[in-house]
């Protein structure tokens, strides 16, 4: 959308600039939200028998191999997609996790107890810390993300797994570009594809890509993130479906049940109010986080206030400021990443801004509404003042926003957890 002017939906806080793409409609409406409608439409006792007979031909009789793959971590939606797979669908899955390195304490421990809750095996890919260093860099220096190679990682394992133990059926738990954008229809059923991981994961860059275009990383650095052939693929019949799809997907009264049902466990954040999404990472919600705002104009926190508009359970103007509390906040444990890629604070500082798109940052001296370093974030109107007349309920969901006290460490433990079987 170069050169085209920033337009805000009128009901959620996204723009026409996302960058898994959204359309706004004649009302003013965005894909988004209007995909969200479904939710409250659609026939989901109907959804999830529909889910239950795609797994039917999956359910082994024999017990000498899984019937399906679960890929998890120790937070987002692991916990409610292995309820689901294990107490609604009675399935034997194989849990399996890719090792992103950046561990915290308390994700090592929800990884443990989700073993323990759920009764099932995992395995974890453990890549070789030196290449993982080394895309790491590469990748942050050359695309803004230091990301690349755990999203990479993680929508990858479980593919591989498939292959070479034969289990043809990967189960996943949102779609993000519907959860966020509204890409396909629920009724769509879409699935899991090559594609879709390279344009979207991965930004457009594969792993041979990374080989081609920086000669800081070589083949025995990537080979591991190579998606299958397709061949290797149509041998076993892989294909991976999205739960949500199927169930009505609800993050946040999700997260609350996993808490009381299976003592998953959240913690807080200084950049948004969500204590319950990836409390498994030191940097997600923080330089990831930050990097985000820098390239795209917005951060996690206005996708946790969209996905509340959604739901009904804050307005807009709650939204608003639950994103102006939080957006510019400095991203926390910047000190555990610059011991980890071995930089002082100010190169990584100067790497950051050099990432920052001129499309939503300003110098200061030009005005705008949020400074942060010197520039200021270029936001709509509508953003910014949209915020007055809060009702009495917003009042009380705000009150409630940080739904839990607990942090990121236990023990008194601080510092990236590479390897660990857990606490419980
Ligand atoms: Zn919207």
């Amino acid at each position: 959308m170069n050169g085209e002017k920033l337009i805000f939906c009128n009901r959620c806080l996204y723009s026409n600039y996302h960058p898994l793409g959204i359309i706004l409609d004649d009302e003013g409406v965005c894909s988004g939200c209007r995909i969200h409608e479904e939710k409250d439409s659609l026939d989901w006792d109907y959804r999830l028998r529909l889910l239950e007979k795609i797994i039917e031909d999956y359910r082994l009789k024999a017990s000498d191999n899984y019937d399906c793959i679960v890929p998890v971590t120790g937070a987002q939606d692991s916990y409610f997609t292995m309820h689901v797979v294990k107490n609604i669908l009675n399935l034997n899955p194989l849990m399996v996790s890719y090792n992103k390195y950046f561990n915290t304490p308390l994700g090592i421990r929800n990884l443990a107890n989700l073993r323990l809750k759920f009764d099932s095996d995992l395995l974890i890919q453990n890549i070789n810390p030196n290449s993982v260093l080394r895309i790491t860099r590469t990748a942050l220096r050359e695309l803004g993300s230091l990301y690349w190679p755990i999203l990479a990682g993680q929508s990858v394992f479980p593919v591989q797994i498939a292959v070479k133990k034969k289990i043809p059926l990967i189960i996943w738990g949102a779609h993000q570009g519907i959860e966020q954008v509204g890409m396909f229809s629920h009724e769509s059923e879409v699935e899991m594809t090559r594609r879709y991981r390279k344009d979207h994961d991965l930004m457009g860059v594969e792993a041979d890509d990374l080989l081609s275009l920086f000669d800081s990383v070589k083949e025995e650095d990537i080979w591991q993130y190579r998606y299958p052939e397709n061949d290797k693929l149509s041998e076993v019949g892989v294909r991976g479906i999205y739960l949500s799809n199927y169930i009505r997907w609800d993050p946040l009264k999700q997260h609350r049940e996993m808490v009381e049902t299976y003592s998953y466990e959240g913690a807080q954040f200084n950049r948004t109010f969500d204590t319950y999404d990836f409390t498994d990472c030191y940097n997600y919600m923080g330089l990831h986080d930050l990097l985000k705002l820098h390239k795209h104009g917005f951060s996690k926190v206005t996708d946790h206030a969209c996905r509340e508009i959604r739901h009904g359970r804050i307005s807009r103007g709650a939204a608003c400021e639950l994103v102006k509390k939080y957006e510019l906040n400095p991203p926390q444990n910047l000190d555990l990443f610059c011991d980890y890629l071995g930089v002082p604070e100010a190169s990584l500082h100067y790497m950051i801004d050099f990432h920052r798109n001129s499309r939503f940052w300003q110098p200061d001296d030009l005005g705008g509404d949020a400074n942060f370093a010197g520039m200021s974030l270029l936001r709509s109107n509508s953003i910014i003042s949209d915020s007055d007349g809060l009702a009495d309920k917003d009042r009380q969901e705000l009150a409630a926003a940080n739904y839990v006290k607990g942090t990121l460490e236990r023990n008194q433990q601080r510092g990236y957890v590479t390897f660990g079987k857990g606490w419980p």
